[in-house]
């Protein structure tokens, strides 16, 4: 039984996954269990403290962990759900004392907690919606600054608005009806939610366009949407956890959500590793059980005889340690990126037999031509592409060879609208591609391979398939089974439950192959797929794409600098040099014109001179003319 087939059955699956969120559940379980039994008082009130922050840093790796940003506002999002459910909930007699100028629409409604979560959530979902609208727009340390700058805006918010929060003073009278079992109850709803959305389509989307944001582009992913829905549902998550965090205090003020709360949450975060629930969990507990431990000798002890004194701030040195230790020894947290229990890379599950049947091959695509029509594109005077114009029919394989530079590679980006042209137009058939996003080109049907290897690292082979399955529009049941068919016919399936970064290079470039067949193109365009092969892996691709162009009819625009495997498959070659069409016409034709030789060997060879190794040779070394 290989790990596709027990992956790709969506059974199979839903039990692996329900391995692995019933792991951070255990753990957290045991935890607070000892700590309730051992410890009574404290150490109840150390595991309701526990579940509530795990509740919270759950929340934040929804947002975190899928798009590979740190966040520092869910503070804010915390401080509105905790207030929000306060002013809901306080006795009308308390307020009344408390908030005397409260606005009278917001006052005595003495919710019970469960009456006033909804309404922090929806309020927590508007805030995120709003504030999203903008922060999805941005990535990496701008959108973790901008989680700053709105941190810092909640807190003087909360401090200025003196009739609602009561300023910097404390705010008091909320009900303390937070006991271990909802806290714990909290957390465990937390972790279902948070796994439910890592593996679901929109997560995987997220998760894909974290690792590269070009390449989920390019299969019909907008990055910026899986931006905003995770900050969506993670800001609607914080702004509950704030609410029990709140209920679990009873007294607060806006310094309890501000800067020393946000920056234990990310401690804890990044020393579980933020890619995975289990992470966060793992953090929370660890962090949560040194800090606790630490404090104990903050106030000076009496170890073996030896009299320790006072030492102010250990909790916090401690903490700083733990990141340093962590970031030194393991990059990406205790956990790592994959989630804890079977799945990546385990067979834990390979005994247990099951029938995962493959997609089968889809129809044959209806006769279409991919052209382009006069294209040009400049960068900063440097003429990349000029004025190119050629053909791609579905049933075809067509070469599009020249040398390094020549210009090849910008021009699959000007068609899949990478790069905007600043002249001409790209078709499909009838379709002006010129005027699409580039999200929508492989919903026209044009899918592509990138030079540069593009995986998604972070995700399984299997995953890097399915999601572009996904991302074409196939159910989730459908796309199991085609990335199931595409990882068979490109001899992946034994390696379906391995991270990508860790394939050996042959099976990568397979790899990128069929998660773009897995899009069921019409015309799959490839830059370079067999660079850096041996003959025999190079060899092995040629008769796989051959099989798929016979079966599935596409058309194939195929660059590499292997001449042997370009005119082994193409029956109609262009060339490019400096930017501009040289030639064009079969193979035969093509190796024999006298422009193509010069573009290659240079000036003064005839055509009878150049054999064809000297042509490879000085194709793979890259020789300008
Ligand atoms: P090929 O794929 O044929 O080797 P490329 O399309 O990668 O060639 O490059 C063609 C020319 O365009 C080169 O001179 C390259 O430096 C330039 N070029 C390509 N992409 C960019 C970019 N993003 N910014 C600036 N110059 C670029
Ligand atoms: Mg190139």
């Amino acid at each position: 039984m290989s790990d596709v087939a027990l992956l790709a059955h969506p059974a199979r699956l839903r039990a692996a996954n329900a391995a692995r969120t019933l792991i951070c559940l255990i753990l957290l379980g045991v935890v607070v269990a000892v700590l309730a039994v051992v410890f009574g008082r404290s150490g109840e009130r150390i595991a309701v403290q526990m579940c509530i922050n795990v509740a919270a840093v759950v929340a934040l790796c929804v947002y975190c962990g899928n798009t590979g940003i740190v966040s520092f506002g869910h503070g804010a999002f915390m401080a509105i759900g905790a207030y929000l459910s306060g002013i809901l909930t306080m006795p009308a007699g308390i307020q009344r004392t408390a908030l005397p100028e409260l606005p009278g629409f917001m006052a005595g409604y003495e919710l019970s907690l469960w009456g006033a979560l909804p309404i922090v959530a929806i309020a927590g979902l508007v805030f995120a919606a709003v504030s999203g609208s903008a922060i999805a727009r941005l990535m990496g340390a701008s959108a973790a600054i901008a989680s700053l700058g709105l941190l810092i805006i909640t807190h003087g918010v909360a401090v200025g608005a003196r009739e609602i929060t009561r300023g910097s003073q404390t705010f008091f009278g909320v009900p303390r009806v937070v006991d271990l079992s909802l806290a714990f109850g909290a957390a465990v709803v937390f972790i279902l939610l948070a796994r439910l959305y890592r593996e679901s389509a929109a997560g995987l989307f997220a998760r894909a366009a974290r690792d590269d944001a070009d390449a989920a582009a390019a299969l019909g992913i907008n990055p910026q949407r899986t931006r905003f829905v995770s900050w969506c549902l993670s800001g609607m998550m914080c702004a509950v956890a704030g609410a029990l965090y709140g209920h679990m205090l009873g007294a607060f003020s806006p310094a309890s959500f501000y800067l020393s709360l946000v920056f234990a949450h990310v401690a804890m975060m990044i020393v579980g590793g933020m890619a995975s629930v289990g992470g966060a969990v793992t953090g929370v507990i660890g962090v949560t059980l040194l800090q606790d431990s630490v404090r104990q000798f903050e106030g000076g002890v009496d170890l073996l005889g030896i009299a320790i004194p006072e030492v102010f701030g250990l909790t916090t040195v401690s903490l700083g340690l733990a990141i340093l230790l962590v970031i030194w020894l393991r990059p990406t947290g205790l956990v790592g990126s994959f989630e804890l229990g079977p799945g990546a890379g385990t067979r834990l599950f390979d005994r247990i037999t099951t029938q995962a049947s493959p997609a089968p091959a889809p129809a044959r695509v209806a006769e279409a031509v991919l052209s382009a029509e006069g294209l040009s594109k400049s960068f900063a005077g440097v003429k990349a592409v000029t004025d190119m114009s050629f053909e791609a029919p579905t049933g075809r394989v067509t070469g599009l060879i020249g040398p390094n530079g020549a210009g090849k590679s910008t021009l699959v980006n000007l068609i899949t609208r990478q790069y905007h042209a600043d002249a001409g137009k790209t078709r499909l058939s009838q379709t002006d591609l010129s005027t699409l996003s580039r999200e929508s080109i492989a919903k026209a049907g044009i899918s592509r391979s990138f030079q540069n290897l593009r995986l998604f690292q972070g995700l399984t082979v299997y995953e890097n398939v399915l999601v572009a399955a996904l991302a074409a529009g196939h159910k989730r049941h459908h796309a199991a089974a085609v990335a199931l068919r595409e990882l068979q016919a490109f001899d992946l399936a034994e390696l379906a439950a391995t991270p990508a970064h860790s394939l050996p290079y042959g099976a990568r470039k397979r790899l990128e192959v069929a998660r773009a067949l897995a899009q069921e193109p019409v015309i799959l365009l490839l830059d370079e797929p067999a660079a850096g092969m041996n003959p025999a892996e190079t060899d092995d691709l040629a008769d796989r794409l051959t099989r798929i162009r016979h079966e599935r009819g596409i058309g194939i625009l195929l660059i590499d600098h292997d001449l042997r495997f370009v005119n082994r498959l193409s029956s109609w070659t262009v060339v490019m040099n400096r930017g501009t069409l040289i030639a064009q016409g079969t193979p035969e034709d093509v190796r024999a014109d006298p422009a193509v030789i010069e573009a290659y060997i240079g000036r003064g060879r005839t055509a009878a001179a150049v054999t064809h190794s000297q042509e490879e040779t000085t194709l793979k070394q890259g020789v300008r003319p």
